[in-house]
């Protein structure tokens, strides 16, 4: 039986596989007045199963969203925001690629710029090696699954 400690643990030894490492080898922020931490009551960042945050938590149905002011703890701050804008996509037949997270659409240059710019690579492998080490958990995998269904969502009405 998984219990809370083993959730926290992996979201520890994800968050690792992550480090310093950011989409660009510059600080993306600078680009965009870091425009994805403009963080009001009414946004929030996806929080993973059984992910832990000191921020505050605003919850609906199975979604959890951890919301903030526009300020954390660098070291403390929630997974999504560690991998955004890209996200480790689940496809169908059970393959993890990263690709740009399209919710992000309207927030980040990354997103609607992404074939133009210069992304590190070795971030987007670590986001790869996050998503396979998570994908190992069925609720993760549940989570990954599911997200990615959305995705897709978005990405039919996008055409
Ligand atoms: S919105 Fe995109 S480009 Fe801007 S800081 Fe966030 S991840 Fe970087
Ligand atoms: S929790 Fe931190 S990194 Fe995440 S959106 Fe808010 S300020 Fe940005």
């Amino acid at each position: 039986m998984k219990d809370e400690r083993y959730y926290q643990r992996l979201y520890k030894k994800a968050k690792g596989i992550i480090g310093d490492k950011t989409p660009l080898k510059k600080d993306c922020g600078r680009i965009c007045s870091n425009a994805c931490c403009k963080g009001d009551e009414n946004t929030g960042m996806l929080l993973f199963p059984h992910e832990k945050t000191s921020l505050d938590v605003k919850e609906s149905g199975n979604v959890r969203l951890a919301v903030c002011d526009g300020r954390c703890e660098r070291s403390d701050r929630p997974l999504s925001c560690m991998i955004f804008p890209f996200f480790p996509y689940l496809t169908e037949k059970g393959r993890i690629k990263v690709i740009p997270d399209i919710r992000g659409y309207e927030v980040c240059p990354l997103v609607r710029q992404c074939n133009a710019v210069k992304l590190d690579r070795a971030f987007l492998r670590r986001v790869k090696e996050v998503g396979r080490l998570l994908s190992e958990d069925e609720q993760c995998r549940a989570f990954l699954y599911e997200t990615s269904r959305e995705i897709d969502s978005f990405l039919n009405i996008l055409g």
